[in-house]
Parts: structure tokens; sequence; C-alpha cells
């Protein structure tokens, strides 16, 4: 039995009622809910504009699609990621050309974009990594120097500022997850946010099949027209009524998720070989989506014995990322993989554990969590 999950959705009481009311009335799509719930994360991430989405992947494919990138066109991509940031870009007929981690905190490496621009290259990904942020300032640099998009995805930094902008803003847009383990959730859906008006415009247009007219704007019944070609990648009343309640609880999140990073990375400063992978505080300001510890050369090796052991004992543990993305077999087959390239995103993907810090957690967990790791590797040394 896990008594202690790796995630565990914070619903409540709010939660349901809301989507209760919802569920009471007629408007389950279309409706004010969305709407709201757009102006609730704006303001919480201080965006001028915020677009609902089926999905953070959606949000990125959305964006993509509607920048018009095709075969012929590169996005330059973390190796350290989840599929999905590849996967947007792919979609789309374009081709991902991924970059290593940085050693330290395993966000992509900066110095080792530029060699990567080609002619063809339209835009650069980044992911801030466990919700430490990029050091966005040197991106926005070069991608402004070889004018190119520049997308961040924040599945896993919602909370996680640059010099006291909030991740996403840094670049042309950013692209949130409500999937169940994220800071918050809505079961599934995302949100892009941006500070461009024409750009949040066309996203909406092609989010809802490229329809210029909304149900609640069409006066008569059947007219509207169709400019463009879209998609159906919207958020539904049921699910944005959830997120309009998480968003109100989202400064307690953050807060509980600081404090038990921060007594978990405490109990583990004194193990021998292990590395806790660094969550600043600083102008760079981590949203604490888990604790990664990466496993010394000797301990690497018995990963999934320790895994094993944490779960035995009641522990929660993940993996993040299980394979560096070129080197999993879609990507590999298709563009070959030299593992010489991708040294620190194999390291952290093949010697790393992530150990939770969520809010359905506190103090005494992360105590119990590093005393039962603890236990487990003294037996290997
Ligand atoms: C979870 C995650 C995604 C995918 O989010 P969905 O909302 O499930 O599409 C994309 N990128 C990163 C970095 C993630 O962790």
């Amino acid at each position: 039995m896990i008594r202690i999950p790796f995630g565990y959705p914070m619903i409540g009481e709010n939660e349901r009622n809301a989507v209760l009311d919802v569920l009471q009335g007629a408007t389950l799509v279309h409706g004010p809910k969305a709407t709201e719930f757009e102006q609730a994360f704006a303001q919480f991430t201080a965006a001028p504009y915020a677009v609902s989405v089926s999905s953070c992947t959606a949000g990125m494919h959305l964006v993509y699609f509607s920048l018009g990138y095709g075969p012929g066109d590169e996005v330059i991509v973390p190796a350290q990621t989840h599929i999905a940031t590849a996967h947007a870009v792919e979609l789309t007929g374009a081709r991902p050309v991924f970059v290593d981690a940085e050693p330290e905190s395993g966000n992509i490496d900066i110095d080792q974009i530029e060699a990567m621009i080609t002619s063809r290259t339209r835009a650069i990904a980044v992911v801030h990594y466990l919700g430490v942020p990029v050091d966005m300032p040197a991106v926005v640099e070069i991608a402004r120097r070889h004018n190119l998009f520049l997308l961040e995805d924040c599945a896993l930094s919602l909370g996680a500022k640059v010099d006291g902008i909030h991740t996403g803003l840094h670049g042309d847009v950013g692209v949130f997850s409500f999937y169940p383990v994220k800071h918050i959730t809505t079961a599934e859906g995302g949100m892009i946010i941006l500070r461009d008006g024409e750009l949040a415009a066309k996203l909406k247009l092609k989010k809802a099949f490229g329809v210029d007219r909304t149900h609640g704007e069409r006066k008569v019944p059947g007219v509207y027209d169709t400019v463009t070609l879209g998609f159906n990648y919207r958020m539904s009343e049921i699910h944005a009524a959830i997120g309009i309640e998480q968003v109100k609880k989202l400064p307690g999140f953050l807060a509980q998720r600081a404090k038990n990073h921060q007594a978990l990375s405490e109990a583990l400063t004194d193990v021998p070989r292990l590395r806790v992978l660094p969550a600043p505080m600083n102008r760079l300001l981590s949203s604490h989506y888990c604790l990664s510890v990466v496993l010394g050369d000797d301990l690497a090796p018995l990963r999934p014995e320790i895994l094993t052991a944490l779960a035995e004992r009641g522990i929660g543990a993940s993996v993040y990322y299980p394979q560096p993305v070129p080197r999993m077999t879609y990507y590999r087959e298709k563009y070959g993989y030299e593992a010489s390239r991708f040294p620190h995103a194999a390291r952290i993907s093949d010697a790393s554990i992530a150990l939770p810090v969520g809010p359905h957690l506190n103090t005494n967990d992360m105590v119990e969590i590093a005393s039962n790791l603890k236990d487990i590797i003294k037996g290997e040394y």
C-alpha cells in the first residue's frame, strides 16, 4: 500500500460543488466558466492573455500549427523533457532538434542552443525541468538575435518565476498542464499565456474549428462562417469549474511544496552517493514540482531495486523522465540516436529518482521518505 503517493489530486468540497453547479445548468461548453478560469489564471501569472485548452500537449500543438510550421521546419527541443514537448513539433511535420541538458539543473544547456540553429530553424522550445526555471534572458537573447519564436513548456513550472516574472511570459508563449499530478488539476486541461493579442485571437479561433463566431455571439442560429483550419481543443465548463477553485488554492499549494522540498533536501544533505538537484529560490524561483536525487555511479545500476524497496515501504517515487526523448523508440528509429550528444540527459534519466513534495504531504512525510531512502541505500555501501 502506498502511504505517501508521488502525486495526489487535491480535490475538495469546493471543486465537487462547482462541478455539480455546472451540471445543474445546460451550458457544458462555450460558457462563462472557461472565461473565468482564463481570467483567474491570467491574474495569477500577470499574463496579458490566457487561452484555455484541453491539455498542454494540445496547447503546444495548437501554437505550432497556428504559426504554420510543417515539413522542412525545425524546432530546438530539450532532450530531457516529457515526450509531448517533441510530439507537439513532430505532429506538424516539422522536426524536433534535440539539445542536451546541463548537469546541474537538468534544464536545456543554453550554451549548446546556438550551434543547432540552421536556416530551417523556426523556434526554440524550453522546459522548466521539475519547476526549476531556465535562465530565460539568455535564451530570449538568442531567440531575438536569430529571429526565432520561443515557446516555454510550463507543465511543471506553475508558480516558478525568473526575475520576478512568471515563467511563460519570457518567451512568446507559455503552455501549462492541469494533468492530475501537476501543481493544480482539472483532470485533463491546459492553458496558454502570452503577451501578443493577435496571436491569442488566432489561437482562440483555431482551437474551435476556425469558426468565426462562438455560440454566444451567434445572434441568428446557424449564421457563422469558417475562415481557417482548426481543431477542437476547447476546455469544457466542467473542467474549467474545477480549475477556478484550484487557482484559489494555488498559493497554499506552492507554500507547502516549498516547505516540503526544504525539509526533504535538509534531511538528505549528508547522504553520500546522492546528489540532490538544487531548487533555487533567488532570481530563479522554483515551483518545487518534486525533489530529484541523482544516484552515484555505484548506486545507479540499483535504481530499479531502490524504487521497488521504496514502494514496498509505501513511498511512491517516480522517474522524470525515463529516457532522453531522442532515445525513445519513435525518435531513435526516425532520426537515429547519437549517445555522445546527450550524456547529461541520459545520466539524469538513468540515475535519478523523483521524490514527492506535493501539498498532499507534510514535513513528517518528508522525514519518513528520507529515513527510508537512507535505510534502503545503507545496505548498499
Ligand atoms: C505533463 C507534461 C506535459 C503534458 O501535459 P498534458 O497536459 O498531459 O498534455 C508536457 N510537458 C511536460 C514537461 C510535462 O511534464
